[in-house]
């Protein structure tokens, strides 16, 4: 049995065996098996030579004409390594000799030969390191290839556990199978994380080298509550967790019940609780929670799941999808937050040095203008079906704003030039996720009628923290006395400026964060699905004057875990159950 401590991000429990992932550019990472998987393996290497072999065979025929001569000679000499008797026996050997996974001895034999070739004196020699590489990238892309295939077509309950996951792959993944997440990579907000705690899988991230220690049919234990993972545990903790699953699941039940009660503090202040999404048919779940409208819809994901851009039409039928569970409520549409970690699948974007300060977002989309004009005409023809509001995301400074605004404005003229019918008065807003905007938010709020708080990307962008590098994940609070002064300042240009204030972050999302938003004057949250129930209690158990206490105190302070202690204390009081 092997306890591993990570960063719990989405909470649940989960018990079931693994399917383990490796990364997609085939660094394979050590991993042992038990004897009786050997000859498992085994098969699986010679099945991956089989396959590699016929594919390359295939490919060979049709490089027929004379020109391309060299293209079929470079196919010959793949082929004569994965007809080598030699090279097979030694990669058997080492998964029997060894017990190593069939992707692990593949990969260590052949770029122990491509390290030798390179040695070599002679160039013809050593450039035929080349070859070897590309002949282990082939075999390796048989045996993963066939992993992501059999994700696809799950039949049993599995936890996934790999060394990180896009959050497309994480999107993509059957819920009714896939129980439980486990990563080496990720922090608290990384968009895998969010994907995960939308979908209601338990998941737990920065686990640093799991993915190396755990073997495809290896119990494993998630526990995304204390941010906790077991490997092959033994009865008792099997037990144990089993017991603690029906428990949990009962509070869950029990928090549902409040659905149709209102979110209403203690001293009877309303605070509205919004949902945020990834995809229409969450919409529902919000509605399910007791959600009363949308906070945030991250459209990219519209882009994540396909190969080709959507058009016009497929955003139009997304937003009235989603309308149609909130006619009469709010649903705020962001535009597009492609790049950084949200890269489509076909990699259109070429690679930045520093994705997270590059050509990300709002100036994505002012670069591609007619890939956003798509996006905002039909977020203008949709506004006619319910209360849309339209959102952009990583404002910087005045000019983006404006800009964005424009294009909004030219899209309406179009639109008057087909007589196509829209909400000529839609509300248009900006999220505050960098400090420019936070500092400037007196400035913004003349020209805008709503801001959202990103807190996730506001905490990066401040305290030049990666959101999503485990590395640095100590580093990451959005409770750090920085991120808070200017949150404070956000709320009170808001005020000043009287245009409307939402935190849409994940910061919302956690209970012990509550009081301390309402003391600050925030009435607007925007969260999580499943997490809306909890939230609520914590607003029903609270007065705003107790969160204004609160508050006052925080600002006082200059230290994180002070901070941080004291939040959890405070809400502990509050809610004993919940903490
Ligand atoms: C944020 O940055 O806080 C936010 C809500 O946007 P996203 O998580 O999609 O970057
Ligand atoms: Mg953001």
């Amino acid at each position: 049995m092997e306890i591993k401590k990570g960063i719990a991000v989405s909470p649940g429990i989960s018990i079931a065996k693994s399917l383990t992932l490796d990364s997609e550019d085939y660094r394979i990472p050590r991993r042992s098996i038990k004897p009786s998987q050997r000859m498992i393996e085994v098969q699986r290497a010679r099945n991956a030579f089989k396959d590699a072999a016929d594919e390359l065979t295939s490919l060979q025929t049709k490089y027929d004409d004379i020109e391309q001569r060299e293209i079929k000679d470079i196919f010959a000499v793949h082929l004569r390594f994965l007809h080598d008797r030699s090279l097979r026996k030694k990669i058997t050997d080492l998964i029997h000799g060894e017990s190593l996974t069939a992707e692990y001895a593949i990969s260590i034999t052949l770029r122990e030969i491509a390290s030798n070739f390179v040695k070599v004196k002679d160039q013809y020699i050593s450039e035929r390191a080349a070859d070897i590489r590309d002949v282990e990238r082939r075999l390796l892309k048989q045996l993963l290839g066939r992993k992501r295939e059999d994700i696809d077509h799950l039949k049993n309950e599995v936890v996934i556990v790999a060394k990180e996951l896009s959050p497309t792959q994480t999107a993509g993944f059957d819920k009714k199978f896939v129980k439980g997440l486990a990563t080496d990579a990720g922090g608290k907000t990384s968009h895998t994380a969010i994907v995960a705690r939308s979908l209601g899988i338990p998941a737990v991230v920065a686990l640093e080298d799991l993915a190396g220690n755990v073997t495809t049919g290896d119990t494993v234990i998630i526990d995304g509550n204390h941010g906790i993972v077991i490997v092959n545990p033994d009865d008792e903790t099997v037990k144990q967790y089993q017991q603690y699953s029906v428990e949990f699941t009962q509070l869950e039940h029990k928090l549902d019940a409040i659905r149709e009660k209102p979110a209403i503090t203690r001293d009877g202040t309303k605070i509205t609780l919004l949902g945020n999404i990834e995809f229409p048919d969450e919409a529902e779940q919000v509605l399910q929670k007791g959600g009363e409208g949308i906070g945030l819809y991250r459209t990219e994901f519209l882009y994540l799941n396909r190969k080709d851009e959507p058009g016009e039409e497929d955003h139009y039928k997304a937003y009235a999808e989603t309308i149609k569970v909130f006619k009469h409520r709010p649903v705020i549409i962001r535009t597009v937050d492609l790049g950084a970690d949200k890269y489509t699948q076909s990699k259109r974007f070429a690679p930045e040095p520093n994705p997270f300060l590059g050509l990300r977002s709002i100036r994505f989309c002012l670069q591609n203008l007619t890939m956003f004009k798509k996006q905002l005409r039909a977020i203008l023809r949709a506004s006619v079906l319910g209360e849309v509001r339209v959102m952009f995301p990583l404002i910087t400074n005045l000019q983006e704003m404006k800009q964005a605004k424009m294009l909004l404005h030219d899209a309406m003229e179009d639109l008057d030039e087909e007589t196509i019918p829209y909400n000529k008065d839609i509300l248009t807003g900006i999220m505050i996720e960098t400090p420019s905007a936070a500092l400037t938010a007196a400035t913004l709020a003349r020209d805008t009628d709503f801001f959202s708080i990103g807190t996730n990307d506001l905490t990066q962008y401040t305290l030049a923290v990666d959101r999503g590098n485990e590395l640095v994940s100590s580093l990451y609070s959005s409770t750090d006395p920085a991120v808070l002064r200017l949150i404070r300042t956000v709320i009170q240009d808001a005020y000043k400026g009287q245009v409307d204030l939402a935190v849409c972050g994940e910061m919302a999302s956690e209970p012990q964060h509550v009081m301390l938003l309402l003391g600050m004057g925030v009435r607007t949250l925007s969260l999580a699905p499943p997490m809306i129930p909890e939230i609520k209690q914590v607003v029903r158990s609270v007065a705003i004057e107790q969160c204004n206490t609160v508050a006052r105190k925080i600002l006082t302070m200059n230290s994180e875990r002070h901070i941080s202690n004291y939040l959890c204390d405070a809400a502990r009081k509050v809610l004993p159950e919940a903490f």
